[in-house]
């Protein structure tokens, strides 16, 4: 049988949020809870499910110059042509939590933001500068994209490693796995104080790992990784965050380890000393000449 990659969403459209509040749950996170427009249109899909999210760091008028399709190919191109300054931002993040609508409120989702660089010296990127500084009423858009962690290639056992920016998606893979699952979960994080807590299925044990100062991001999740005991085959691998943590995991596990490498899940989140990457399409049309 031939696993699809990742898990599209039956629908991918431009869907309008408002920020209704934002917390400070930790030193270097940030919550963002979205409602209001578009929300009910929004259909949740669990595990690590993402979007694209454009943020109107040049004015919300330029919402409206984003096209239907901007996460595609063509779209992208159309969404380059929205002038320096004014164009969104878009930026990649998973949805923490979804809740529907009950009686009294409408729907709401949970987006949890890493703080990296500081917005107040101005070396912060745009994406968590503007989680750290937005005020409730501000709007964005969205285009779900579904899920990465795909769960044909197996729930009951798991070996799940990422930075802190996958806790998220980890979470979210924890909370959708059956509660029989077993195997381990390794998260990086600079501090242990913004080790943010989730449940997870009792027989996947949770590991804290920390980065020292100067170390490379993701070097230590990779060396617990090393060190630690692999549930036995088969299991689904799923490794997420700095591009070196991704692809770095990966090699370990199918190279040294022996895991099938149909069976592994990775994804770079981002990269040292680049902004965030666009879909490899989107990238592609961008270095091409537009007509
Ligand atoms: C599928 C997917 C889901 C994601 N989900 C989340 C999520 O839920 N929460 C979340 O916080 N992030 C998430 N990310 C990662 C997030 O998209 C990147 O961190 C993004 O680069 C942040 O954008 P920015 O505008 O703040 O910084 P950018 O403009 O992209 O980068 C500016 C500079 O900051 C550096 N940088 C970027 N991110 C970090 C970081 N985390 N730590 C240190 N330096 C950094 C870059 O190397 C660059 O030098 C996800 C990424 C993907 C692909």
């Amino acid at each position: 049988m031939t696993l699809a990659k990742i898990v599209k969403p039956d629908v991918q459209e431009l869907l309008h949020l408002t920020v209704l509040r934002t917390e400070r749950i930790a030193p270097r996170w940030v919550r963002v809870t979205f409602g209001g427009g578009d929300v009910e249109r929004f259909r949740p899909m669990g595990h690590d499910q993402w979007f694209r999210l454009f943020l109107p760091l040049g004015g919300e008028a330029a919402l409206d110059r984003v096209p239907p399709k901007a996460n595609g190919m063509l779209g992208y191109l159309k969404f380059l042509r929205i002038p320096d300054g004014v164009r969104p931002v878009m930026r990649n993040y998973t949805v923490r939590a979804h809740r529907p609508a009950t009686a009294g409120t409408g729907a709401e989702i949970d987006v949890d933001f890493v703080l990296h660089g500081s917005a107040a010296e101005g070396t912060a990127g745009p994406a968590s500068r503007w989680a750290e500084t937005c005020r409730p009423g501000e709007h964005v858009l969205i285009i779900d994209e579904g899920l990465c962690f795909n769960p044909e290639r197996g729930t009951d056992r798991v070996v799940l490693v990422g930075d802190e920016t996958a806790l998220p998606a980890i979470a979210g893979i924890c909370a959708s796995l059956p509660a029989s699952a077993t195997g381990v979960a390794i998260v990086e994080v600079g501090d242990l104080a913004d080790a943010l807590d989730f449940r997870h299925p009792h027989g996947v044990e949770l590991r804290w790992v920390t980065r020292s100062a100067g170390e490379a991001p993701g070097a230590a999740a990779l060396a617990a990784l090393r060190a630690q005991q692999l549930p036995d085959a088969p299991f689904h691998a799923y490794l997420a965050g700095e591009q070196a943590l991704a692809s770095g995991g990966r090699r370990m596990l199918v190279g040294e380890r022996g895991a099938d490498k149909g069976l592994v899940s990775f994804t770079g989140y981002w990269k040292v000393g680049a902004s965030s990457p666009a879909s490899r399409a989107s990238r592609e049309a961008a270095a091409r000449p537009s007509t």
